[in-house]
């Protein structure tokens, strides 16, 4: 995947920003990312740009990322605001797989190389916004078919930064359970032991809000790397929960409820809360 960014957007935002990078630090989002790995990724960019030819070019930037369902495990980003080198971002998740991280890594170095060899008149083009861009058209393909007579045929494709598995989803992330009540005559309602869930991979401030707001009505926040709660409802605005169908669910999601302890961020979260209200009122 290619990534031609025309400027650096930060997002206009209220408050409570610096609570929800807490939040999000709390359940792993920043996680590091071992010295050994970067070594390794860093000889694999050199192999590359190696058989490639392209020793004398800049390296490329190395970020990394934990977005849980993403479709992309690779992405080289290059911005006209810094055109000098790109940035290469990878998923954590393929930390663990040799093999993937290879081909990976391979096919983003192509991308690099693309970038850096662009003529002064395409960066022009695409500074005025008149260019868009094949990023694995002939100039990909011709690099990939010279890494690829060195790695064996298919090791780098145009899709070979999406199309792996991954490993399963190790990184925490937040789960609301509440309990679901039932209407009764009278405009009462009884409160049973059936839950509903949500899910957020991370809390953005509006997010936090609405998680707080839940907490103070009798929902718990904990963390788990339970995959089968992702199939459910995210925790957004107007979102509602989802309930479980199997018996086996219904029974592990009271038991979260009952006996988990709740994310170390629940009483951050409470009190924050407590502090808008106070603000508010
Ligand atoms: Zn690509």
């Amino acid at each position: 995947m290619i990534v031609l960014v025309d400027r650096d957007g930060a997002r206009g935002g209220r408050g409570s920003r610096a609570l929800s990078r807490a939040l999000n630090r709390a359940v792993g989002g920043a996680r590091g990312v071992s010295a050994g790995a970067i070594a390794t990724i860093g000889a694999l960019v050199e192999e590359y740009l190696a058989i490639l030819g392209e020793q004398d070019l800049p390296r490329p930037r190395l970020e990394f990322r934990a977005n849980i369902l993403a479709r992309w495990l690779g992405v080289d980003v290059w911005r006209p605001s810094d055109p000098s080198t790109t940035t290469l971002l990878l998923q954590k998740s393929i930390l663990g797989h040799p093999r993937t991280l290879e081909r990976v890594v391979a096919h983003e170095v192509i991308h690099h190389v693309d970038f850096m060899r662009m003529s002064a008149r395409e960066v022009e083009a695409i500074r005025l916004g008149a260019r868009t861009r094949d990023g694995h058209g002939a100039s990909f393909l011709e690099k990939a078919a010279l890494i690829n007579a060195r790695m064996g045929d298919g090791f780098v494709t145009v899709r070979s930064d999406e199309e792996y598995v991954r490993a399963k989803n190790a990184r925490p992330f937040f789960l609301l359970i509440a309990p679901l009540s039932e209407p009764l005559v009278g405009g009462y309602y009884s409160i049973g032991d059936r839950f509903g869930w949500a899910w957020a991979a991370r809390l953005s401030p509006d997010g936090s809000t609405r998680a707080a707001q839940k907490l103070a009505l009798g929902a718990r926040l904990v963390a788990t790397t339970d995959e089968r709660w992702l199939a459910g409802a995210k925790i957004k605005k107007y979102g509602g929960y989802s309930v479980p169908r199997m018996p086996e669910d219904a029974a592990e999601l009271g038991r979260l409820f009952l006996e988990e302890p709740e994310a170390g961020v629940a009483a951050s979260l409470r009190s924050w809360a407590q502090a808008q209200a106070q603000a508010g009122a």
